[in-house]
């Protein structure tokens, strides 16, 4: 992620990362409070551009009103120094990581009245690769709405994400797939999931999902190429009768799942409508022609 030149932004000034560090009684540390963003930046004829660096600054500050921690920066300040540090660091094609979290030593369980931000930038290819995945439905149950909220990007939910995904590795599967409260898909550890039946797409409703910014653009993409997507809730068990399946995110981008629980979908991914779709987000991202 760094190396010896390595420049993040941190409160205010751009500083080594090797220098970057924080106190071992910091209370974001402690409890998971803190909220972080997942951006890519990418080059285009244009130079780099930050794909929808305003939907994720405004999810930042979304992510921050749900938990009460504030944050002082604008949208449009953010986006300006992420800019800055890509240059900085030379990055063309980049993943982004700002992280808004209280360093200040406080072991109490009470909001702070300042936060501390840093944002992070380097080189990283497709977070999942570019094979198609062979997916587990997880025993882990994405958190319960009502416990906490679920779609604000919360560091301490990604306990949740790490068990899940460490789990379905150890049982010889390359990702998880994790059901709502209810026993309804609801998406990936780091990503939201569709699957296509019939010409058709199917994705969960916002509720018991983080609202993927990759999964608008995928339903954008795909409205706009004809193709209907219902977002509605829906068991594992109609998996068996689907014909394709992929995740999408920043990170991951948009990425073919072979099989569900050993069962194999019909379609091969490449002539699915997520590898269509994969090409066309491609394209949108890096600013190229769409391919039809
Ligand atoms: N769900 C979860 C739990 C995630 O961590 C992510 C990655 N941010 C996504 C979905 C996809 O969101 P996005 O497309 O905005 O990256």
């Amino acid at each position: 992620y760094f190396n010896s030149n390595t420049l993040v932004y941190l409160d205010g000034e751009f500083v080594k990362a090797a220098d970057a560090s924080c106190s071992v009684y910091a209370q974001s540390l402690h409890y998971g409070y803190s909220v972080f963003e997942g951006i890519r930046a990418y080059k285009t004829p244009d130079g780099t551009r930050i794909f929808k660096a305003e939907e994720h600054y405004e999810r930042l500050h979304f992510s921050c009103r749900a938990v009460g921690l504030p944050l002082k920066y604008s949208v449009a300040e953010l986006t300006q120094l992420t800019y800055q540090l890509l240059e900085m660091n030379n990055l063309q094609d980049a993943y982004i990581r700002p992280l808004v979290y209280a360093a200040t030593p406080n072991m109490s369980l009470t909001a702070p009245q300042e936060s501390n931000l840093m944002v992070a930038a380097w080189e990283w290819g497709k977070y999942l690769g570019d094979r198609t995945l062979r997916v587990m439905v997880s025993p882990y149950e994405r958190p319960n709405p009502k416990s906490v909220p679920v779609e604000a990007k919360v560091s301490g939910h990604y306990v949740n994400s790490t068990i899940a995904c460490s789990d379905a590795k150890a049982k010889g599967y390359d990702e998880a797939l994790l059901l709502d409260m209810n026993g309804f898909v609801a998406e990936g550890p780091g990503s939201n999931f569709f699957y296509e039946k019939d010409g058709e797409l199917y994705t969960a409703p916002p509720g018991s999902i983080l609202r993927g910014i990759t999964r608008n653009t995928v339903i954008e993409l795909a409205r706009e190429a004809g193709i209907t997507v219902h977002e509605k809730f829906f068991t594992p068990e109609v998996l068996q009768e689907a014909d394709a399946a992929f995740l999408t995110g920043t990170a991951a981008e948009v990425v073919g799942v072979q099989s569900i629980n050993a069962h194999v979908f019909k379609k091969p991914f490449e002539e699915s409508i997520g590898a269509l779709l994969g090409r066309r987000y491609s394209a949108l991202v890096t600013g190229g022609l769409v391919p039809c």
